[in-house]
């Protein structure tokens, strides 16, 4: 077993992260446009796992160590989640599974942050349980008719085009979905207005409606009835790369905590010397650390070809936990100026609060373990 990284993954990171503090300075506040999006599509985020010639085809576990890098040197962690959930869970799908013609029409846009994607599976009715979908996709002369709400899709407002899921097949449950691809100007598309998040400002979300709008065959992932399986096959890759953002939240959490400890001064001694402070650091320090290798061992699974269900189950939950604890213990190490809106700590608690509940709950994370432990 080998813990050491090579020049090149080296080097990698550290362009990834220096690039990362340059282009987003502390002072700047969060929040999407398309001028911020292009600035972190040119560390090549977006590209990273996508296939050559279209992305840069780097393995999962070098993908996720450069969105470690931008989640660390990026305050914006919205933004990043925003450029994570374009390239898992739709760039990804399209890479692995969209025909020749439509991997040709896509990826070289979305892997360089020309275009830009939100992944539409979850519906009012539909949330941990996304086998209940209610959106229809009805088979018409070259195509399919979708119609339904889907009810929270990160990049909803400002996306190009929508990997979506449709039941084609109501009999047929779980194989009775499809996945498509879908240019968000297709007449019938409307994407609603942006939510009032609490956090993840830097990701613009909202419902997106599908009426009576009408896909070409080749707007299908997969074969019809496969959907399911592509839904998961993403929700993978988010699992195990995705959540890496969060390990360089975590990182620059202990960082921001240790140097307020040693200079924060309070009877007579920097706080750093009691060791409830101490120890807190010390806790989260290893948490950063737990969910660190646990998340690179479920990008190893994935690179080796291995069965990652349960080390990417594992990982998630165990890093998005981790963030949102964390989180709450720089607050505290803090005192009362960590409290403050602006200065990324309060924030940081509502950002990490979104990872327990996106890709799949913590309970849902729970159940995957059990059912792969055969209970
Ligand atoms: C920041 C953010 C970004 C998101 N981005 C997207 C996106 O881009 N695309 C998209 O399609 N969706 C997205 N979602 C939606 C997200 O996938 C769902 O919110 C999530 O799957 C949970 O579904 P729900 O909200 O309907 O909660 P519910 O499924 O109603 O769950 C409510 C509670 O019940 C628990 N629960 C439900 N079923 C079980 C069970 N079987 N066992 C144990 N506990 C259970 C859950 O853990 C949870 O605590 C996003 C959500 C957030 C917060």
């Amino acid at each position: 077993m080998d813990f050491a990284w090579n020049d090149t993954q080296r080097r990698r990171y550290e362009r990834a992260l220096s690039a990362a503090r340059a282009a987003f300075p502390p002072e700047e506040p969060p929040g999407f446009s398309r001028e911020r999006w292009r600035r972190l599509a040119k560390f090549g985020l977006m590209g990273a796992s996508v296939p050559r010639p279209y992305g840069e085809g780097l393995g999962a576990l070098d993908t996720a160590r450069l969105f470690e890098a931008a989640g660390k040197g990026c305050g914006d962690t919205g933004l990043v989640f925003a450029a994570a959930a374009h390239l898992f869970a739709c760039a990804m799908p399209i890479a692995g599974f969209g025909a020749p013609a439509l991997r040709e029409r896509l990826l070289g846009g979305l892997a360089t942050g020309e275009l830009i994607a939100g992944n539409a599976m979850t519906e009012a009715e539909a949330g941990s349980d996304v086998g209940d979908l209610r959106t229809t996709a009805r088979p018409v002369d070259g195509g399919y008719v979708l119609d339904g709400v889907k009810s929270f899709v990160s990049n909803g407002p400002v996306a190009d085009v929508y990997v979506t899921y449709a039941v084609t097949d109501p009999d047929a449950g779980h194989w009775g979905i499809t996945a498509f691809a879908v240019d968000a100007r297709t007449p019938g598309v409307t994407a609603g207005p942006a939510f009032d998040k609490a956090g993840l400002t830097g990701c613009r979300a909202s419902t997106v409606t599908f009426d009576g709008c009408f896909v070409p065959a080749g707007a299908v992932l997969g074969e019809p009835g496969q959907g399911s399986a592509i839904f998961q096959h993403s929700m993978g890759w988010e699992r195990a790369c995705l959540f890496a953002l969060y390990l360089g939240v975590q990182d620059r959490l202990v960082e921001r905590c240790v140097a307020h400890a040693r200079e924060r001064r309070q009877f007579g001694r920097p706080i750093g010397r009691f060791q409830s402070v101490s120890n807190r650091i010390a806790d989260m320090k290893l948490r950063l650390e737990a969910s660190r290798l646990l998340l690179y061992r479920a990008c190893w699974a994935m690179d080796a070809g291995e069965p990652a269900v349960l080390p990417a189950a594992l990982s998630k939950l165990a890093t998005s936990e981790a963030v949102l604890a964390s989180a709450a213990d720089a607050v505290r190490v803090f005192g009362g100026r960590g409290y403050l809106a602006g200065d990324g700590l309060a924030e940081a608690v509502d950002d990490a609060l979104g990872g327990v509940i996106f890709s799949g709950t913590s309970d849902i994370q729970r159940r995957l373990v059990a059912m792969e432990l055969g209970l």
